[in-house]
C-alpha cells in the first residue's frame, strides 16, 4: 500500500480523508490530524480554553 494513498480520520469530526490531504498539528507528545482548516481552528481553540482552566 502507497503511503500517499493512506486514510485518517480527522481528530475533530472523524472524517476519514486521504492523509496526503489532511492538515495536521504537532502537539507536544503526538500530532493530530484535521480534515479543513475549520476543525484545525476548532481544535487550537478548545486547547487554548483548556489552558486557561488551569
Ligand atoms: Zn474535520
Amino acid at each position: 500500500m502507497k503511503e500517499d494513498t493512506e486514510k485518517i480520520s480527522c481528530h475533530v469530526c472523524k472524517k476519514i480523508i486521504p492523509k496526503a490531504a489532511a492538515l495536521h498539528s504537532e502537539g507536544q507528545e503526538y500530532v493530530v490530524h484535521f480534515c479543513n482548516v475549520e476543525c484545525m481552528d476548532y481544535w487550537k481553540k478548545d486547547k487554548e480554553s483548556k489552558k486557561k482552566k488551569e
